[in-house]
């Protein structure tokens, strides 16, 4: 929780942590609620600004901490108001965060690794292989940050962990920036409006139906056979999809919740009347809906998008038996923001597939 240079950093604590440090230093533990809401709630990171904290005190803590803050490199507008921002981390590596607004809530869209180790066929993000996890502080600041360039610290909004990135593959950090985000004293967003969307890492999975802060639940499906899933989605060759369907069946749901299934549609690869067919065998027993996602194209993703009317009868399949449907409408593709777009500048030109070290392969 100290940077290289010797600070403590704020910014990676939850309140539990910063009250223990502050104590350990001889402060008084009620301080750190104050930080807390400086840091979260009103997105101030300079201790000289912290009005509420005596003048003797602000200036200690300068010397000692540091709330280290995602940098706005560059920010992107879309037509439809979806903006795209380009962050820089303290170690220069880079991230993107997406803000969705309406979609019917103002949603931001937060990554949880520099990269991705899933490699899915038909997503950018896994072309820049892992780089790195995020840190908790690097989580939970995005949402600072988007929040406070957009205005919007004082206003609901929904999360969403569907940048770049596999949340249970970086289970701890993203358990805590739930935490952290979720705390009355910091910008106190419930888990119920946080969405965390996953591949399936079977492990993960199992301890997340543990949590106590429970999100909601988005599972990337996009396939309805062993084999077809096994081409599209490599993970599956280790956590398969009958296991994967059986964790969801066993997950604890609260009344009236449901859980998410992703499904990429791909022309000519999962899109066909069968699969629907078999889609809705699968989600049998289990509280689902389906968010279909039309694949969004892009250069070097060797699939194509279905025409809508294939959608359409896709999706009008599953809801004549029963499975509530939807298509995500694709928002901010005109700057490259939509789902599976994401992928920073630098990674854009390397060579496709690089797999770069550092984390266990899951
Ligand atoms: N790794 C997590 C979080 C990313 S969420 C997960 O896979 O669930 C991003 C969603 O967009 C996932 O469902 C992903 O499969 C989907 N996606 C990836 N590439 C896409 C593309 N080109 N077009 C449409 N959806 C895509």
């Amino acid at each position: 929780m100290t940077l290289p240079d010797g600070h403590y950093d704020i910014a990676e604590m939850d309140l539990d942590e910063l009250e223990q440090t502050l104590d350990g230093l001889g402060k008084a533990r009620f301080h750190a609620r104050q930080l807390f809401q400086w840091v979260h709630r009103r997105g101030i990171v300079e201790f000289d600004e912290m009005t509420d904290l005596g003048r003797d005190l602000r200036s200690t803590l300068a010397t000692q901490f540091q709330v280290a803050t995602p940098l706005v490199v560059r920010t992107e507008r879309s037509s439809d108001g979806t903006t795209k921002f380009l962050l820089r981390l303290d170690d220069g590596q880079r991230i993107e965060s997406v803000f969705i607004p309406d979609t019917p809530s103002n949603t931001v869209c937060i990554s949880s690794q520099v990269g991705c180790a899933m490699q899915c066929g038909f997503c950018l993000t896994g072309r820049m292989g892992i780089v790195r996890n995020l840190t908790a502080g690097e989580i939970v600041g995005q949402v600072r940050v988007l929040a406070r360039e957009l205005g919007m610290l004082q206003s609901r909004f929904n999360i969403v962990l569907m940048g770049m990135g596999e949340p249970l593959h970086n289970y701890d950090a993203v358990m805590k920036a739930i935490r952290i985000l979720a705390d009355e004293h910091g910008l106190a967003i419930h888990p119920r409006r946080i969405t965390l969307s996953t591949v399936g890492v079977l492990p993960g999975l199992e301890r997340l139906a543990t949590e106590p802060l429970m999100p909601n639940l988005a599972i990337s499906l996009h396939a309805t056979t062993a084999e077809q899933r096994d081409r599209l989605v490599p993970i599956n060759r280790k956590y398969g999809i009958v296991e994967l369907l059986d964790a969801c069946r066993r997950f604890p749901l609260k009344r009236r919740d449901r859980i998410t299934f992703e499904y990429v549609m791909l022309k000519g690869v999962n899109d066909s009347d069968e699969d629907a067919r078999r889609l809705v065998r699968l989600m049998h027993g289990i509280r689902a809906k389906v968010n279909l996602l039309p694949l969004n194209e892009a250069a070097g993703i060797p699939y194509e998008r279905p025409d809508d009317a294939r959608v359409n009868r896709f999706a009008k399949i599953l809801s004549e038996r029963g499975v509530t449907v939807s298509v995500r409408k694709s928002r901010g593709r005109d700057i490259r923001a939509a789902c599976g777009q994401l992928i920073t500048e630098s990674s854009r030109q390397k060579s496709p597939g690089q797999m770069l070290a550092g984390l266990m392969p899951v």
